[in-house]
């Protein structure tokens, strides 16, 4: 057996390098070369700083496994049966393999999979992308486009396919004008996203100065906003006392969904995809009486998140654009206290950087 070099979150702000071995793919999977792993924000918030469950989500905390949740990268070697995917081939991997048998699972949301025994996601409960090799199912496999980097592969394994789930949700199109809140890595994605989609205009709301810095940066913004005391009135500033016909939260604080419900439009479609926290609201004046629409969603499926691919592709968008670090595994230590600093765009591993 050969070894290779995985990441750990012992959760107590740090990543350590292990040697693991070189696992072999079994019936149905598939051995990937990892070609980058993108550093998400549950990682830091469940794993990196302290390791958490999500709430209603029993069993679902991190398992001491290799970490990462965001890889793409390239087929090596196929276990017996494996139908779609052969050597050579380019892949994102899709968050969680499912027991691929219940409602969930068959609407190729194997995030919402509901058997426990057989839910597992990659950098939680099994091997994630934070690693020279990953072994993949075969069914949590999609397409990488060869217009596409594994970097963009990376950034489509989750931000991109959460911006886009969250997006399609609210059907946004080119009747519609956009509000982002929280312009992380997720919030950008969305606005690039919502660009190819139709969307007419595109603002954003920041509290970070550094991360509307970036944001304003990147040109996906008619216009970035500061998430400061008088936020609501720059909204009406912007949008003519009007408000946005769709608004999606990113930010995943109480202050952002707030923000998010109180710019949209009458009619408006409010989408939350940012974790954690509260929503507080005032529910007669800001939602009935404007007759809003709120929807929750977590991640994406399969089918979405080949779609999105494809999509960027035609729309001539580079998510890796986003990405302000990209780092060897080696220096993952380093990777980490950069994206927890909150200060950077998408932070990036890649087994090395001369590959
Ligand atoms: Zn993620
Ligand atoms: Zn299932």
């Amino acid at each position: 057996m050969t070894a290779m070099k995985g990441v750990f979150l012992p959760g107590d702000f740090t990543a350590v390098l292990r040697d693991v071995e070189v696992p072999t793919p079994g019936p149905g999977q598939l051995l990937v070369r990892v070609g980058a792993s993108g550093i998400c924000g549950s990682d830091l918030s469940y794993i990196y700083r302290g390791h958490k469950t999500h709430v209603g989500q029993e069993g679902a905390a991190y398992k001491g496994v290799v970490a990462g949740h965001e890889p793409s990268g390239q087929v090596v070697e196929t276990g017996p049966g494996c139908r779609r995917f052969g050597v050579g081939d380019r892949v994102i991997v899709y968050h969680i393999s499912g027991c691929g048998r219940c409602s969930n699972c068959r609407r190729g949301h194997m995030i919402s999979c509901s058997d426990p025994e057989r839910r597992s996601a990659y950098g939680w409960q099994r091997d994630g992308g934070h690693a020279e090799y990953i072994l993949v199912e075969e069914s949590t496999a999609v397409p990488l486009p060869d217009e596409l980097s594994y970097v963009d592969g990376a950034l489509i394994a989750c931000g991109f396919g959460t911006a886009y789930e969250g997006l399609l949700r609210t059907g946004v199109g080119g009747r519609d004008d956009l509000l982002v809140v929280g312009l992380g890595p997720v919030g950008l994605a969305a606005a690039m996203i919502a660009r190819g989609l139709g969307a007419t205009r595109v603002l954003g709301v920041e509290r970070s100065p550094e991360r509307a810095a970036h944001a304003r940066s990147l040109g996906l913004f008619d216009e970035v906003l500061i998430a400061d005391d008088g936020v609501a009135e720059a909204v009406d500033e912007a949008t003519g006392g009007r408000g946005c016909s769709v608004t999606m939260d990113c930010s995943g604080a109480a202050a952002g969904r707030s923000v998010a419900i109180r710019g949209a439009a009458e009619w408006g479609r409010v989408s939350l995809v940012g974790e954690g926290g509260r929503l507080e609201t005032e529910v007669s004046d800001l939602l009935l009486h404007r007759q809003l629409t709120l929807y929750a969603s977590w991640v994406t499926s399969l089918q979405a998140m080949e779609e999105l691919a494809f999509r960027l592709v035609r729309w001539g968008a580079s998510p890796q654009r986003l990405v302000t670090d990209v780092l060897p595994l080696e220096k993952a230590d380093e990777a980490y206290r950069l994206a927890d600093s909150g200060r950077t765009g998408k932070v990036c591993l890649v087994p090395s950087l001369d590959r």
